[in-house]
């Protein structure tokens, strides 16, 4: 059998990214939160709808209504002009708010699909997008299944804009590091503490004590403990909503960045299928040139 050398570098490329897939679906373990791992507890219960978060994030990230209205802040979804809205879920059960925001995933989908290496999980577990190292590929927007980043379509200089936990800009620390001391905007603005700042171990102690406090109260769940590989920001939804009524995915346990390599583990395994691949080239490569050997020979005869 003739293969021809471009081929065979092929082959034996397939052949090392298989070895590779295999390495890395062994080495990988399910990540967890940093020592220091802050976050955010929304409790749904709690929230009016004000806006008043929106409103301070919009101040605290210079991002400009999309609309020009000065009477009411009315964006409807996440955009490339706020980093933080509330949404209204109208259900038999009655009505819930929910504040929809960068998760600060464990795991983040995000980080691993973007090649530059612009999105990077940081200190304390935030997930933070770097403009300098950035093309604009959205890769992950498209990775994300929150459906958070969002491009700034209508800027010269265009971010990925998404929540950063407020990183401090006006000076004092490093650049693109947490405030010192000072709790996010739209914590801090919030008049009923429908959404607080601080330390994940504690925030998971908190929901966990309105939960065992008010069990008639809740949905007896803690959205972000699991889902997705865990996020950094929990929720909690009132008795009779359901997490997804609020728009927050019900995936199970495996994030995203986790489920294809575990995929890539069981494609590889006994490498069945880089050697099924292997067969499919060379039966491919085989047959056209036999193809070409018959046409060289119908030209030799006439
Ligand atoms: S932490 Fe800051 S950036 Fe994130 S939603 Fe709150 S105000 Fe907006
Ligand atoms: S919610 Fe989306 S943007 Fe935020 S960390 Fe998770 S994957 Fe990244
Ligand atoms: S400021 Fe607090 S109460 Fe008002 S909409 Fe935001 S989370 Fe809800």
């Amino acid at each position: 059998m003739n293969i021809s050398r471009r081929g065979a570098l092929k082959v034996a490329a397939l052949g090392a990214v298989a070895a590779t897939g295999v390495r890395e679906a062994e080495a990988r373990e399910r990540p967890v939160p940093p020592e220091d791992a802050t976050g955010m507890l929304y409790d749904s219960t709690l929230c009016i709808g004000c806006k008043a978060c929106v409103a301070a994030c919009r101040r605290a990230n210079e991002l400009t209504l999309e609309r020009d209205s000065t009477l009411y802040d009315d964006s409807v979804d996440l955009t490339g002009h706020t980093a933080n809205i509330i949404k209204l879920h109208q259900g038999d059960e009655g009505y819930a708010f929910v504040k929809q925001q960068c998760m600060h995933c464990v795991d983040p989908a995000c980080a691993s699909a973007c090649m530059m290496g612009s999105f990077q999980k940081r200190e304390n577990g935030i997930v933070t997008w770097v403009p300098d190292k950035c093309i604009g590929c959205r890769y992950c927007q498209i990775a994300c299944p929150f459906d958070v980043p969002k491009f700034e379509w209508d800027s010269p200089l265009p971010r990925m804009v998404k929540c950063q936990m407020c990183l401090d800009k006006a000076g004092g620390q490093e650049p693109g590091q947490l405030r010192d001391g000072v709790d996010p905007a739209c914590c801090e603005v919030c008049p009923r503490e429908a959404v607080i700042y601080g330390d994940y171990e504690e925030l998971k102690a908190e929901a966990q004590a309105r939960l065992d406090a008010n069990p008639e109260r809740y949905n007896p769940r803690v959205y972000g403990l699991d889902d997705l590989g865990g996020t950094q920001v929990l929720y909690l939804a009132p008795a009779g909503v359901e997490f997804s009524d609020l728009g927050l995915p019900e995936y199970g346990p495996e994030s995203v960045p986790h489920t294809p390599v575990g995929l890539q583990h069981k494609i590889y395994k006994g490498f069945v299928a880089p050697v099924a691949l292997y067969a499919v080239l060379a039966g491919l490569t085989w047959r056209s040139r036999r193809q070409a050997d018959a046409e060289a020979g119908q030209e030799v005869a006439t």
